[in-house]
C-alpha cells in the first residue's frame, strides 16, 4: 500500500491550477485536515496497542479511531490462520444483525466460501462499492453473507505478502460513502490495525500463557497444599494415638489416663461427647468409669439393658450409626432407645483376649458432625490402647494387691518378731539387771560393783590420772534390827540405807550393796581423800535421819572405810578388801564415823581376824573374868555394889580391857557366850562374897543389846541366879541406850520382864547415845549411870574471863538437869568415872548421891576387902 504524502501533491497542484485555485485550495484544506485525522488516528492507533486494553476493549477504541475517519458505524474485523485455513472474527458491530457469525470462534475458511470476506482473504485486495456492484467484481462469484449492504469497504490485513485478516466497514442505508479516499484511509489504517492487533493479540496470548501457567501452578500448589494437609493431619493422628499409647503405659490414676484419652481423641475427631463403659467383674452391669456428655450427667453404673453400648457389646464389633440408622436399629428391636437421639454415633468394643470388656464410644447430637469410618478405625486403634492399658493396670493392681497383703503379713511378721525380740531384750536386760543388781535395794550388786571396779582400774593403767576411791560402809548393829524387828523390817531398813547413799553420790559415781548390811560406794574421781571423806561425812549425816518403819521409828548409823586406788595395788577385791579392814577399824573405834585405809590397817585388821577367831578359843577355854569395881555412895564411900567388868586373859596379850576386843566379840557374835561366861562367874564370886562377907550390897552387870533379841533372856539370867544362889533382887542389869533405841518396844518388855522378876535395871553411859528421854518414864528404871564424860569436867570449871567469879561449869548444868529429870522420875543416879575428890565433891554439891570411878577402886577381880557395906 502507497504511504498518502499529506503535505505536498495537493498544495502542489492547487499552485499549478490557478482556475480551480479555491476548489483545489478546499481540497487541499479537506486533504490537510484528513491528514491530520489520518495522523492522528495512526498515532491514537500506535498507543492502542501499547495501552493495558482488553482486546474488546482495544477493538472498541480502535473502531471508534476508524469512525474519525469515515463512516464506520458497521465495522467488522477478523483474523486469519494462515495455517488452519480458518478465520476468526474478533470483532463485529452490526446494525443489521443478520446472520452474524459467531465471535471468537475459528471458522473454516470453506465455511466462508465466496463471501465477501473469503474474497478479500484469498485476494488480497480491497474490495469496495455495493454489495451487487462487488458481485459483478467477481463475475458473479459471490456468495452473500448477511444483510444487503449497498456500501462496502473491506481491506485485507497484510503482513508482507501474507493476508493475515480482513477490516470491514459497511453501510446498510445509502451507498457512496467509501470512496477512493476512504478506501486509501482504511487501508492506510488496515496496516497499522494488524499491528496493534497482532501486538495486542501476542500479549494476550501471552497473558493467557502466565495465566494458564499460574492456574496450572496454582492448582499444583494445591494439590501440594492437600497434600501437606494430609500428611500434617495424619502427623497429628500418629501424634495422638502415639501419646494415648503411652499413657497407657502410665502408672498415674486410671482417671488421668481416661482424661488424656478423651483430650487426644477430641483432637482428631469430634469427641464432645465420649465415654468409656466397662463390664462389671459379674457381667450384670455396666460401669462408666468415664462418662462425658453434653446431655447428660455421667451415671456412675447401670444393669445391662438393650442400649448401644450393649448392641456393641453383644457384637463384639464397632458401629458407625447414623440417627436414621440407630432409629433403624431400634425398629428391629435390636436396641431400646433413651434419652436424645444421637445423629452420628461410633462405638467399638474394648476387646482383650478375645473378650469384650466394654466399649469406648463418642456421638454427636448434632447435624453437621458425621462420624466416618475413618473416625471409627481410631477409636478401633484407641480401644485397643484402652483395652491394653485396662489390662495392664488390672494386672498390675492384683500384683499390688498381692504385694500389699505380703506386706502386711511381713509387717506383722515383723512386728510380732519385733515384739519378741523386745521381750527377750527386756528378759535379756532384766536378766542382766538381775545379775547386776540387788533385788532388794535395786542397787548394784558386787558383780556389777567388781566390774566397775576392773574397769576404773584398766583406766588407771592407761590414765594414771584418773584415780579413784572405794568405800565400804556396814550398817552397825543392824543384825540387832533384823533380829528384833523381823527381816522385813530389817530389809526396808536397807532400802532406806540404799537410798540414802545413792542420794549422796553423783554419776559416774555409784553405791552397790555387797552384802547382807554391806554397801560399797565407788567414787570414779578421787585424785586425793578429800572429795572421798566430804562424801563419807554426808553418808554419815544422811544416815542419821530417823527410819520410819511400819510404824515405828528407827535410828541407823553405819561405819565407814575408805580406800583410795592405789597404783602399785591395781586388784580390785585388794581395794574392797582394803576398804573393809577400814570399815572394820571405823567400827572399833567407835562406830557411826568413817576410816581411812592405811597400810598399818590391814595388819590390824588381820589382827582382828586373828583377834575374833582367839575369842572363841578364849569362850571356850574361859579365858574370861570379871573385875569388880564398887559403886560407892558419894557421902562415905560405903559401897552399894559391884560392877562386873569384863576382862579377858589372853594368853600371849596378857590382861586385856573390853575396849580392845568387846567390838569385835560384838561383830562376830561372841559376845553372847562372853557375857553368860562373866555372868556365871560374877554371880558365883557374888554368891561367894555374901556368903563369906555377908555382903549387902548388889551385883551389876553389862547387858549386851543383842540379849534382848533373844527370847528367854529373863529366864536364863533366873535360872542363872538360883543356880548361883544370889537372889534376882541382888542383880542389876546395866543397859546402853543403843538397845533401847534399837527396838524399843521388845526392849521394854524383856525389861519389865526382868523388873518383875526382881532384878534392878539401870541406864548405863547416859548422856552419850541418843538421849532421847522420852521413853524414860516408860521404862521400869531403877538408876541412870551418868557417862564419865560428864564427870570428868567437873573439876575443871572454865578460866574466869576477866572476873574475879568464875562462870558456871556448861557440864554441872548437865547433870544438875539430869538429875533433876531423875529426881522427877524417881530414879536412883550414879555418876560414872570419879577420879577426883573433887569430882566427888561437885557431884555431892549438886545433889549426886552415887558413883563409881578410880577414886574409889579400880575394877578387880574380887570385891575390895575395904568395902563398906550400905544398904541398896
Ligand atoms: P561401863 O559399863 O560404863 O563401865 C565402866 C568403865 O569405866 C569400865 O571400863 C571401868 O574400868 C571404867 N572406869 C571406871 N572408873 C573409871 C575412872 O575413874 N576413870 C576411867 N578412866 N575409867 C573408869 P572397862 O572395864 O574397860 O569397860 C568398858 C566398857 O565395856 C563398860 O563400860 C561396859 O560398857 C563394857 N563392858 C565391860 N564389861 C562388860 C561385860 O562383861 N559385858 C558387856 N556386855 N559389856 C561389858
Ligand atoms: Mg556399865
Ligand atoms: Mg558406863
Amino acid at each position: 500500500m502507497s504511504q498518502p504524502s499529506p503535505q505536498h501533491p495537493p498544495a502542489a497542484a492547487a499552485l499549478t491550477e490557478p482556475s480551480g485555485m479555491l476548489e483545489r485550495l478546499r481540497g487541499a484544506v479537506h486533504q490537510l485536515a484528513q491528514a491530520e485525522r489520518l495522523q492522528r488516528a495512526l498515532f491514537a492507533i500506535a498507543d492502542l496497542s501499547g495501552a493495558h486494553l482488553s482486546m474488546r476493549a482495544m477493538l472498541e477504541q480502535l473502531h471508534a479511531i476508524v469512525g474519525t475517519l469515515m463512516y464506520a458505524r458497521n465495522l467488522f474485523l477478523s483474523l486469519y490462520d494462515h495455517d488452519a485455513d480458518t478465520l476468526e472474527f474478533i470483532y463485529f458491530v452490526d446494525e443489521a444483525a443478520v446472520d452474524l457469525p459467531p465471535l471468537g470462534v475459528r471458522i473454516p475458511m470453506a465455511d466462508l466460501h465466496q463471501s465477501l470476506t473469503w474474497h478479500l482473504v484469498r485476494g488480497g485486495a480491497t474490495l469496495r462499492g455495493s454489495m451487487s456492484e462487488l458481485a459483478r467484481q467477481l463475475d458473479g462469484r459471490l456468495k452473500a453473507l448477511g444483510a444487503y449492504a449497498p456500501d462496502w469497504l473491506g481491506v485485507p490485513l497484510r503482513d508482507g505478502a501474507q493476508v493475515r485478516g480482513v477490516l470491514v466497514v459497511q453501510s446498510y442505508d445509502q451507498g457512496g460513502r467509501y470512496g477512493p479516499e476512504e478506501q486509501e484511509l482504511l487501508e492506510f489504517v488496515a496496516s497499522h490495525v494488524l499491528t496493534a492487533v497482532q501486538r495486542r493479540q501476542i500479549r494476550q496470548d501471552l497473558e493467557r500463557a502466565v495465566s494458564a501457567g499460574t492456574a496450572e501452578l496454582a492448582s499444583a500448589n494445591q494439590a501440594l497444599q492437600a497434600e501437606v494437609a494430609r500428611r500434617q493431619r495424619g502427623e497429628r493422628l500418629q501424634a495422638a494415638l502415639y501419646r494415648i499409647a503411652e499413657r497407657a503405659n502410665d502408672p498415674g490414676p486410671v482417671q488421668d489416663f481416661y482424661r488424656a484419652v478423651h483430650h487426644s481423641v477430641g483432637e482428631l475427631i469430634n469427641a464432645r461427647n465420649f465415654y468409656i463403659a466397662l463390664l462389671s467383674e459379674d457381667g450384670s452391669e455396666l460401669d462408666f468409669p468415664y462418662y462425658v456428655d453434653e446431655n447428660h450427667v455421667g451415671t456412675k453404673s447401670r444393669p445391662l439393658g438393650n442400649g448401644m453400648t450393649e448392641y456393641v457389646l453383644r457384637n463384639g464389633q464397632p458401629l458407625l450409626a447414623t440417627g436414621d440408622e440407630i432409629e433403624a436399629l431400634h425398629q428391629q428391636g435390636a436396641i431400646s432407645k433413651s434419652g436424645p437421639s444421637s445423629r452420628s454415633w461410633v462405638g467399638v468394643p474394648l476387646v482383650c483376649e478375645g473378650r469384650a470388656l466394654g466399649v469406648v464410644a463418642v456421638q454427636s447430637y448434632q447435624a453437621d458432625v458425621t462420624y466416618t469410618e475413618r473416625d471409627r478405625d481410631l477409636l478401633g486403634f484407641v480401644s485397643h490402647q484402652i483395652a491394653s492399658s485396662l489390662v495392664r493396670r488390672r494386672t498390675t493392681e492384683s500384683l499390688r494387691l498381692a504385694n500389699a497383703e505380703l506386706e502386711q503379713r511381713v509387717a506383722t511378721r515383723t512386728a510380732e518378731l519385733q515384739e519378741q525380740i523386745e521381750v527377750r531384750r527386756r528378759v535379756e536386760a532384766q536378766l542382766k539387771h538381775e545379775t547386776l543388781h540387788d533385788a532388794l535395794t535395786g542397787l548394784p550388786n558386787r558383780s556389777y560393783l567388781l566390774e566397775r571396779l576392773d574397769w576404773l582400774q584398766s583406766r588407771l593403767h592407761r590414765q594414771p590420772d584418773q584415780r579413784f576411791a572405794v568405800m565400804f560402809i556396814d550398817v552397825d548393829r543392824f543384825k540387832l534390827i533384823n533380829d528384833s524387828m523381823g527381816h522385813s523390817a530389817g530389809d526396808a531398813v536397807l532400802h532406806q540405807i540404799g537410798r540414802r547413799l545413792a542420794s549422796v553420790l553423783r554419776a559416774p559415781d555409784m553405791v552397790a550393796r555387797v552384802g547382807g548390811d554391806e554397801f560399797a560406794v565407788l567414787v570414779a574421781d578421787a585424785p586425793a581423800a578429800d572429795p572421798v571423806v566430804r562424801i563419807a561425812r554426808r553418808m554419815l549425816e544422811v544416815l542419821d535421819e530417823p527410819i520410819d518403819v511400819g510404824g515405828k521409828r528407827l535410828f541407823a548409823s553405819a561405819s565407814i572405810g575408805i580406800s583410795l586406788c592405789d597404783r602399785d595395788k591395781p586388784n580390785a577385791t585388794d581395794l574392797l578388801r582394803n576398804a573393809d579392814t577400814a570399815m572394820y577399824r571405823a567400827k572399833v573405834n567407835g562406830r557411826r564415823r568413817y576410816e581411812l585405809y592405811d597400810a598399818h590397817l590391814h595388819t590390824d585388821a588381820l589382827q582382828m581376824l586373828e583377834i575374833e577367831s582367839a575369842l572363841w578359843l578364849a569362850v571356850k577355854e574361859r579365858q574370861f573374868e570379871p573385875y569388880f569395881q564398887p559403886i560407892v555412895s558419894l557421902a562415905d564411900g560405903s559401897v552399894c555394889g559391884y560392877e562386873a567388868l569384863v576382862r579377858w586373859h589372853h594368853p600371849t596379850e596378857g590382861l586385856l580391857s573390853p575396849g580392845e576386843f568387846l567390838p569385835v566379840a560384838e561383830e562376830s557374835g561372841s559376845i553372847d557366850a562372853i557375857d553368860w561366861q562373866i555372868y556365871e562367874a560374877a554371880a558365883a564370886r557374888m554368891a561367894q562374897l555374901v556368903q563369906t562377907t555377908g555382903f549387902a550390897g548388889y551385883l551389876s552387870v553389862n547387858v549386851a543389846p543383842r540379849h534382848f533379841r533373844q527370847p528367854g533372856f529373863g529366864d536364863r539370867m533366873l535360872r542363872l541366879l538360883s543356880d548361883a544362889g544370889l537372889p534376882p533382887q541382888r542383880l542389876c542389869l546395866e543397859i546402853t541406850e543403843g538397845a533401847l533405841i534399837e527396838d524399843p518396844e521388845r526392849t521394854s518388855v524383856v525389861l519389865h520382864e526382868l523388873r518383875a522378876h526382881g532384878m534392878a535395871l539401870a541406864l548405863d553411859d547416859f548422856g552419850t547415845g541418843y538421849s532421847s528421854l522420852g521413853y524414860l518414864h516408860r521404862l521400869p528404871l531403877r538408876t541412870l549411870k551418868i557417862d564419865r564424860s560428864f564427870v570428868q569436867p567437873l573439876d575443871t570449871p572454865p578460866a574466869a574471863a576477866g572476873g574475879e567469879t568464875a562462870a558456871p561449869n556448861p557440864t554441872a548444868a548437865v547433870v544438875r538437869a539430869v538429875l533433876a529429870l531423875a529426881g522427877s522420875l524417881g530414879l536412883n543416879v550414879v555418876a560414872e568415872g570419879i577420879e577426883t575428890p573433887a569430882q566427888r565433891q561437885v557431884l555431892l554439891d549438886l545433889g549426886c548421891t552415887q558413883g563409881q570411878g578410880y577414886l574409889f577402886g579400880r575394877p578387880n577381880p574380887i570385891g575390895a576387902p575395904d568395902v563398906i557395906v550400905t544398904e541398896l
